[in-house]
């Protein structure tokens, strides 16, 4: 797989070339920024010179005439450090007074500034610029050194930049290819703690190996329960059959037999019924057949079809409904989760307790609640009873599959409702189911 190890390398290279071109760019706008800046400043320094002495020979020009100014100018030239050349023009021609050095006007090398005086004489300064392109030029030395630094800077920073952005994700790929290669999802992709996109991505694939695992495990657990639960009446089928062959022809005994057997096929049946309609339910692939319906009717119902075991098992049973509850369900469904909310409550709840089943509405909802005050569920067993094939300990002695409940949460949760329960151990449990209202 060349072409996948090569890939981080590629984006670290991208990344690298992006971060010095970015710097490159950015230190040479700011270095030739200051440059025309410093230029620009030179400029204007030179300009105020010249406007402030214009001004100044001027009133030299008003006061003496070209006596005063020429004295004036002579004057600053001894104390003056930087050499101005001064022209007067009158209307006839030019007439240059002294200047120290001064081999001619050259406009190319001056920076040069000229008023008008009233008599009409003109009046020019010019200031030489050399010494700003000296300044200039020495500047310019030293950004090609400075641009020289940019550019090792930038590529020294890419390359580290490079570096330090593979290493986190060449880890994250390495652990991730030991996880896919050995299939070990208990496996987990370490985090460095830096808080960032890398570390937050290896927390979500941890986090979706928590899941993938606990899921695997949810299979494996459901694939161990239903091999085991098989194994009881596929047992006792066989029993029956070899049993009844064992003995002598005998047509009673065959009967009797068959019926066991019948009997138990039923049972592993129902089983496999059960876990399949779970696995429609909650993969969302079950068929809903809604209807507008009050709740009510579904109550009487699994009343109706429970009032003798709960009589016979000397438990009491009533019903308290409010029948302007209507909802949106599948009838068949729904009496389903109604009877085994109804079959549980009544088997674990021992002889003269009670059963109370309610239709309500409560806070804009639909709300269908079984109460017993039977033996109750520990706080321990709570989250698991929703499991496919769990059972509680106390349970065993009564019969069951342990699919009631994952069927009643995923028909509920096909709805759009939900399921919860509260439960006291040796006082009893309540069971509340809360569908959307339609009326
Ligand atoms: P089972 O066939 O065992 O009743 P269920 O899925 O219906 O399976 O329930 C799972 C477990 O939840 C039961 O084994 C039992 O421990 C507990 N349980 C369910 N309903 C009640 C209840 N009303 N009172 C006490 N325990 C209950």
């Amino acid at each position: 797989m060349p072409d996948r190890e090569n890939r981080p390398l590629v984006y670290g290279l991208r990344l690298g070339v992006w971060y010095a071109t970015l710097f490159i760019a950015g230190s040479l706008t700011i270095v030739l920024l200051t440059y025309f800046a410093t230029s620009a400043l030179l400029a204007q320094r030179d300009r105020q010179i010249i406007d402030s002495k214009l001004g100044t020979y001027a009133a030299a020009y008003a006061s003496g005439g070209l006596d005063g100014l020429t004295e004036v100018v002579r004057a600053e030239q001894l104390t003056a450090p930087e050499r101005l050349f001064v022209r007067v023009r009158d209307w006839r021609g030019v007439q240059a007074i002294v200047l120290s050095q001064f081999q001619g006007w050259d406009e190319g090398s001056l920076e040069t500034g000229e008023i008008r005086l009233p008599d009409g004489t003109l009046l020019q300064v010019g200031k030489s610029t050399d010494l700003r392109d000296d300044v200039l030029a020495r500047f310019r030395a030293a950004l090609g050194l400075v641009t020289l630094s940019i550019f090792i800077i930038a590529l020294t920073g890419g390359a580290l930049a490079t570096q330090s952005a593979q290493a986190p994700i060449r880890k994250l790929i390495a652990a991730v290819e030991r996880i896919s290669r050995t299939g070990r999802t208990d496996e987990r992709v370490p985090l460095v703690e830096k808080r960032d996109a890398i570390d937050e991505l290896s927390a979500l694939f941890n986090q979706m190996l928590d899941r993938i695992e606990g899921l695997v495990a949810g299979m494996r657990g459901a694939l161990d329960n239903v091999s085991h639960d098989l194994r009881t009446p596929m047992t006792r089928l066989r029993g029956s059959a070899e049993l009844a062959l064992a003995g002598p022809a005998d047509l009673d005994r065959y009967r009797e037999a068959l019926a066991d057997c019948v009997e138990e096929a039923d049972r592993v049946l129902v089983m496999l019924t059960t876990l399949m309609d779970i696995s429609e339910a909650e993969s969302g692939a079950i068929e809903l057949h809604r209807e507008m319906m009050p709740l009510f009717a579904i109550v009487e119902r699994a009343v109706d079809l429970y009032r003798d075991t709960a009589e016979a098992k000397g438990v009491t049973l009533e019903s308290h409904v409010d029948d302007s509850v209507v909802a949106s369900i599948d009838r068949l469904r729904l009496e389903q989760v109604a009877a085994n909310l109804l079959d549980n409550a009544i088997k674990y709840t021992p002889a003269g307790g009670r059963v109370d089943i309610s239709v309500a509405r409560e806070g804009g909802q639909a709300v269908l609640r079984i109460r017993d005050s039977g033996i109750g569920i520990p706080a321990t067993e709570l989250p698991r009873i929703w499991e496919r094939l769990f059972r509680g300990d106390q349970s065993r002695t009564e019969r069951g599959l342990g699919l009631g409940l994952s069927l009643v949460k995923a028909i509920v949760e096909a709805h759009g409702g939900s399921v919860n329960v509260e439960s006291t151990p040796g006082q009893g449990s309540i069971f509340t189911i809360n569908l959307q209202l339609t009326s």
